[in-house]
Parts: structure tokens; C-alpha cells; sequence
């Protein structure tokens, strides 16, 4: 047979995380929180496992979290999606991600990714024929080049991929990085996918500026969530994605013959705990704290930080510590120094020495003081 994609390796997560668990390394690589979630969404699961939610949901999704959804989503930002059209559940948002790509891309589109960009877009694009136009965000600031952006739009571009909260450098997208948006894409057909995992982890007082806020925007965007990300529940894989009913008719084409559904008992429960605001309203500040107090003892040290806007990853430049490559000196650091990360050439930006390793906080005090004292020795 021939690869479909034959320069794709494992992912750097799994990787990372097996040479963590080998080395005994302290694992601050893929993200995921090391605390449980909150107990009563844990009972509000077993409950509705006991009460017989346990056979196929619904293909786009149990009601009653679709509306939830579609509630929070006309709450924060003011746009109003149809829960019966507009709204469907997913497998994580990943899954959202992948089945978005597969409905609208083919051989020969091209779809425009900034990077460094997670590492899910590239190959599903790849695999689905289509070609990555890339663009190198800069490296430090992270910002979009709006002129350079505009240049790479041509006629075969079928969809631009943005990603904010930024997943691996936290940068936020600003009111005027959307309005930008909005309008290098008026008169085209473009699709838009707005990945907005880490919608309620901004920092500083700074807003979420989600697509569904925008006008036009928001009529050619898939908008990307995860509650695993909001309410400490990774290893759940629940996700969803709002769309315009056209676009989300062409989703559920794909999206019912890819998985059907997801979990229904985890849906039942996630449908009564969104409900109340405080679930995520909160997270901003619980996160805020986490960072506060990992930058904080990272004074310290000889690492060069650029505080963090959102998400729970801070990168930080170890240029005054070693020349290392970065896959090179985040091997070496949980070898020597049993600290594992995230080098963020991994990204999708090889051959960019840009000396920078990615950190997620989204761990117990403890675990925080134990990375900094490690982190401050070297
Ligand atoms: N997008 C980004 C930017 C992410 O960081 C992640 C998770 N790491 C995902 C999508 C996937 O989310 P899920 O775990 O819900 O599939
Ligand atoms: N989103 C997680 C991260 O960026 C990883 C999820 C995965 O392993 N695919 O660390």
C-alpha cells in the first residue's frame, strides 16, 4: 500500500508522555489537568447511567445540551445558533476539527493555517487531499500579519484555520484581528474554523473574542469547543462545534457516518452541569492563579517569559541556558532533569529554531512548585 500520509509520526503527546513515564519525569508536556474534575459532575454521570442513558444519543447531540450550548453561546457572545440546526455534539473537538475538514475538503483546496498550529489540522487537511498553506506567525509576538495573510488568499482557497485562545503561545486574538479577518474574507466563499478550546482561560481582564460575535464572521465559521478543557474532563472526549444550517447540514452528513454520536450519559450530565455560569465562569481566575503562581517562581530562573495571554500553556526561552535545538533540549530535560514538556517545533514549524518549550500549568500546586524548583536550577 501506499501511506496516505507518509511523514506522519506519532504524536509528539504520546511521545512525550511515554518518555515522561519512563524517565519518571515530572510531566508537564501534553495538556491535561492532574486534579479531578468537580465530584458532582461525577455523580450527575453515574446517575444518568443508572437511569438508562446508556444506548446511542442522538446523532447531532441530546436536546437539552444543545440548547444549553446554543444558550451560552447567544449569552457571552451575543449570536443566536438554532439548537435543532445550528449545534451538533461531538467526540471531543477534535472530532469537530476532523469531520469539518473531511465535509469541505478535497484534492487540490487549499486551507491557510498559522502557525505554529495545533497538531490535528495539517494531517487531516493532508489526508483529505487537500494542501496546508502555511503561514509563520512571528515569533515573538504571535501576531497575524494581516497584508501577508490577504496575499496568501487565492482561488482555490476553500478555508483558514484560526486558533484563539493560541494553542501552543496563548496569544488572544484581538477585536482588531477579527474585524481583520472578517474583512480579508468578505465576497469569498471561504469556511472559516474557529478553534476556541480555551474560550474561558483568558488572562489579565482581556475578552474571548469569539467569531460568533462578528457578523459576517460568524455566517462562514464553525466554532470549535471542548469540555474537556472547561470543566477538567480530557480523558472524556466531549466536544461540540455551532455553525450556520447550511454548513452544519453538510457537517452532519459527515459527522453520522464517522461516529453517529457521542457518549449519551456524559451528555445527560454535561446538559444539567452547564447550566449554571459559575461552572466556567470561574476558570479564567482559577487559571490566572495557576499562572501567576508558575511565572512567579520562574523569576528565578534564566528562562526568558512572555506572560501568557490565555490557554494553560506558557512557553518560555531557554536561549540563556542552552543552543540546543528545542526537540534536542526537551529530551535532555527529561533525561537529566526528569521535567517533561513540549518543544514547540512539534507545532508544525520544523526547520524555525525558535528555542522555545511548552509548559502547561494545568497542575496542582504542588506539582508547580516541584517544576519550578527543577526549572530554577538549570
Ligand atoms: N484544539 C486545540 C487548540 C487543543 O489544544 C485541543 C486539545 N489539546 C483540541 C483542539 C482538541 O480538543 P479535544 O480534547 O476536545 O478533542
Ligand atoms: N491538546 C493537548 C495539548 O495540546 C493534547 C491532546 C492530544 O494529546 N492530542 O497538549
Amino acid at each position: 500500500f501506499s501511506s496516505k500520509l507518509p511523514n506522519v509520526k506519532t504524536t509528539i503527546f504520546t511521545t512525550m508522555g511515554q518518555l515522561a513515564l519512563e524517565h519518571n519525569a515530572l510531566n508537564l508536556s501534553q495538556g491535561f489537568p492532574n486534579f479531578e474534575p468537580d465530584p458532582e459532575l461525577i455523580n450527575l454521570v453515574t446517575k444518568a447511567m443508572k437511569e438508562g442513558y446508556n444506548q446511542y444519543a442522538p446523532m447531532a447531540g441530546l436536546m437539552a445540551l444543545r440548547e444549553g450550548i446554543a444558550q451560552k453561546m447567544e449569552e457571552l457572545y451575543g449570536r443566536s445558533y438554532d439548537p435543532d440546526t445550528d449545534v451538533t455534539v461531538t467526540v471531543g473537538a477534535t472530532q469537530a476539527i476532523f469531520t469539518i475538514i473531511t465535509a469541505f475538503i478535497g484534492s487540490g483546496d487549499e486551507v491557510v493555517v498559522l502557525k505554529p498550529a495545533y497538531d490535528c489540522y495539517e494531517p487531516a487537511i493532508e489526508v483529505n487531499g487537500g494542501i496546508v498553506v502555511p503561514i509563520q506567525l512571528d515569533n515573538s509576538d504571535f501576531k497575524v500579519n494581516w497584508k501577508e495573510f490577504r496575499s496568501k488568499l487565492t482561488p482555490r482557497t476553500k478555508m483558514v484555520i484560526i486558533n484563539t485562545p493560541h494553542n501552543p503561545s496563548g496569544t488572544i486574538f484581538s477585536e482588531t484581528d477579527m474585524l481583520q479577518l472578517q474583512k480579508s474574507l468578505k465576497e469569498t466563499d471561504i469556511v472559516v474554523i474557529s478553534d476556541e478550546v480555551y474560550e474561558h482561560i483568558v488572562f489579565d481582564g482581556k475578552l474571548h473574542n469569539s467569531a460568533a460575535k462578528y457578523d459576517d464572521l460568524g455566517q462562514r465559521t464553525f466554532i470549535c469547543g471542548s469540555f474537556g478543557k472547561t470543566f477538567h474532563i480530557t480523558g472524556w472526549k466531549m466536544g461540540y462545534c455551532v455553525g450556520p444550517t447550511a454548513l452544519m447540514r453538510e457537517f452532519r452528513k459527515v459527522h453520522q457516518f464517522n461516529v453517529f454520536c457521542a457518549n449519551h450519559a456524559v451528555q445527560k450530565a454535561l446538559a444539567i452541569y452547564l447550566k449554571e455560569p459559575e461552572h466556567y465562569l470561574g476558570l479564567n481566575d482559577f487559571y490566572q492563579d495557576k499562572r501567576d503562581a508558575f511565572l512567579h517562581g520562574l523569576e528565578a530562573s534564566k528562562f526568558k517569559i512572555k506572560p501568557c495571554q490565555g490557554t494553560y500553556f506558557q512557553l518560555l526561552d531557554y536561549s540563556g541556558i542552552s543552543q540546543d535545538p528545542d526537540e534536542v533540549f526537551a529530551e535532555r530535560l527529561v533525561r537529566e532533569h526528569k521535567i517533561a514538556s513540549i518543544p514547540i517545533s512539534s507545532f508544525n514549524t520544523k526547520g524555525v529554531d525558535n528555542k522555545l518549550l511548552r509548559f502547561c500549568f494545568a497542575k496542582t500546586e504542588a506539582t508547580l512548585e516541584k517544576a519550578v524548583e527543577i526549572l530554577c536550577k538549570l
